[in-house]
């Protein structure tokens, strides 16, 4: 199907689409804010929770604190977001969580991410930042650990060599789970600019030590249900997806059975149109955009 205009819709059209959905999940970075918070956005989610829907936050930005969080929701005028945010940090300490993980986990991660897995009583090891001077010397880091039972990629912009080698040799054991947050291969870094996100390094990793990461992150199937199970809800096509990117959130919407609607703040509607498998049922300019429209119903 045809991915459809959510302005061009009448009134009996955009109430078709309003019954068709009892959640919504919203990406937070280039939908609510991009440095700061996009307009019309609290009003949007107001007027969403009004006509009788929950309202849940599913990111794959682990970079951020609490109080980051906190501060951006507060500023776009959204009440209780953090309280209903999902990030991949939080779904791999759950999941650690729920298989009773007791050994070290080897983190290539934002150093938030650390901080999550700490608190949830994880030991966590990491490094090193600088690698040796020569590729003689790179021996020392195909040394194995077998306090390591787990090996964690999530946004690391310090990722090197060394830490790379350290991983995948902690991975040639089986039983060493491996895990991906953020996989985000291009993130927008400005208007029509697509940069390599972090995303490129654990593919890199996964290829040389032949593995799949349980991927918690946008657009992992598992990332999905996970926010599915925290928001409480089971029927994932009552589910409308709200994202910018198409890998990532209508991809994730895709996998995990949702509705999607894709916002044009970082996409074009040709850009959109000419993904060769991935569309999204519903677009629109922005959420701001479509508060004078959804105030008419
Ligand atoms: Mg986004």
């Amino acid at each position: 199907m045809e991915p459809v205009n959510l302005m061009s819709l009448n009134l009996t059209e955009l109430k078709e689409f309003l019954d068709s959905f009892d959640h919504v999940f919203s990406d937070c970075d280039g939908v609510i804010w991009s440095k700061v918070p996009l307009p019309g956005v609290g009003d949007f989610f107001d007027r969403i929770k009004q006509l009788g829907k929950t309202v849940h936050f599913v990111s794959n930005n682990s970079l951020r604190s609490q109080k980051n969080y906190e501060d951006l929701f507060e500023a776009a005028n959204i009440k209780n977001g953090f309280e209903n945010l999902t990030v991949p940090s939080i779904a791999i300490a759950e999941y650690l969580k729920s298989v009773d993980f007791n050994k070290a986990v080897y983190c290539v991660t934002c150093p938030e991410t650390i901080n999550i897995l700490k608190s949830y009583g994880f030991t966590c090891k990491y490094g090193p930042e600088t690698g040796a001077k020569l590729y003689s010397d790179y021996v020392q880091y195909l040394e194995d650990d077998e306090e390591i039972g787990a090996v964690v990629f999530d946004s690391d912009f310090n990722v090197n060599l060394p830490k790379m080698y350290r991983a995948i040799n902690f991975l040639r054991r089986p039983e060493v789970l491996y895990f991906s947050g953020a996989t985000d291969r291009y993130v927008p870094l400005k208007p029509g600019c697509l940069c390599l996100g972090t995303g490129v390094f654990t593919d890199i990793v996964s290829e040389e030590a032949n593995r799949e990461p349980i991927s918690l992150g946008k657009p992992g199937k598992l990332f999905g249900e996970f926010a599915m199970k925290r928001a409480g809800v089971t029927d994932p096509s009552r589910v409308l997806f709200i994202g910018d990117m198409i890998e990532q959130d209508v991809g994730l919407g895709r996998a995990t059975g949702f509705k999607t609607l894709l916002v044009l703040t970082n996409n074009t509607r040709e850009n959109m149109m000419a993904h060769p498998h991935l569309k999204p049922d519903y677009y629109a300019d922005s959420l701001g955009s479509l508060v004078p429209v959804i105030n008419n119903v």
